[in-house]
């Protein structure tokens, strides 16, 4: 019905990307779902090792799945940095419909072995699930970084992504082009942006011939969003700035109520603030190229 790969597959071809949000509750939850419904597009929902444990990896799997089978909606869930196996293989059985296969910190042939050993698992349990594997160092946590975390300057090459997916059979890449984990606090507040070397996004999607994800994409330059939408980027992971205003929402619910104790009348605030900064990027993400950009998205594809 709203297979994750037909969603995919209508995204590259219309030149929009599928926005990731993760979450560890229920008001991001709901805060995702109610800006993705208001403008009507598929969004992924996504919940790490640590999300997971908090919220419980057949609880979450059971809400999405609430969501999607009540309202007929195209949200998915994914298992996002999955470094074991056997977290992989839960998600997997608890109906997750992606799961990031992370071993990327590992030297690059013993993460194509691990990776491989993990697609062959995992499509075993569910033929249908989408396996994505990562290349390249972006640093972890979705956290606000006091310095420029230690990166090890390792972008991804074309050549490089072309043997791994091949040699893996992942359905989809996470390639290390400039993205990175995390905010610096100078892009919390909007002094500084990340940028993103669209010329080797465009290298590697024409060498590998996948669906793309971009990780980390909180504090991103706009218009490099943009361009890296066009030049072969699917998916668009945002974590850390959905922190912030999950904060900064609680903190106003909890401020102008100073004596309220009733979590529905608190938490509105939380989702409020958290609903705006996703429906600000999935604006962002589903707005359709110019014709002249179209052009050259359409001849990437060849
Ligand atoms: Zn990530």
């Amino acid at each position: 019905m709203h297979a994750l790969q037909e969603v995919l597959r209508r995204a590259q071809k219309n030149g929009v990307a599928l926005g990731h949000f993760n979450i560890s509750d229920f008001v991001q939850l709901k805060a995702v779902f109610t800006a993705a419904q208001k403008l009507e597009v598929p969004v992924l929902v996504g919940a790490s090792e640590g999300e997971r444990e908090f919220f419980g990896v057949r609880q979450i799997a059971a809400l999405v799945r609430s969501l999607r089978e009540q309202f007929d909606y195209p949200i998915f869930l994914n298992a996002d940095h999955t470094h074991s196996l056997q977290g992989a293989i839960e998600a997997a059985r608890a109906g997750f419909d992606t799961i990031v296969f992370d071993r990327s910190a590992l030297p690059f042939e013993e993460n194509v072995r691990q990776t491989r050993e993990a697609v062959d698992a995992l499509k075993a349990i569910n033929p249908a699930i989408l396996v994505e594997g990562e290349i390249g160092d972006i640093g972890t946590g979705s956290e606000i970084h006091e310095e420029e975390p230690h990166v090890a300057n390792q972008l991804t090459s074309p050549v490089e992504a072309k043997q791994f997916v091949e040699a893996t059979g992942i359905d989809v890449l996470a390639p290390a082009v400039g993205n990175m984990h995390g905010m610096l606090q100078s892009m919390v507040q909007g002094d500084t942006k990340k940028r993103l070397d669209i010329t080797r996004i465009a290298e590697i999607k024409s060498a590998a011939q996948v669906p793309l994800t971009l990780h980390g994409g909180s504090g991103t330059d706009d218009e490099d969003l943009r361009k890296a939408i066009a030049a072969g980027i699917n998916i668009i992971h945002i974590n850390t700035e959905l922190r912030v205003a999950w904060r900064h929402g609680l903190e106003e619910g909890l401020a102008k109520q100073p004596h309220q104790v009733v979590p529905y009348k608190i938490l509105p605030f939380a989702v409020n603030a958290v609903e705006q900064v996703v429906s600000s990027r999935l604006q962002l993400f589903n707005t359709q190229p110019r014709a002249s950009e179209a052009r050259s998205e359409t001849l990437l594809q060849r």
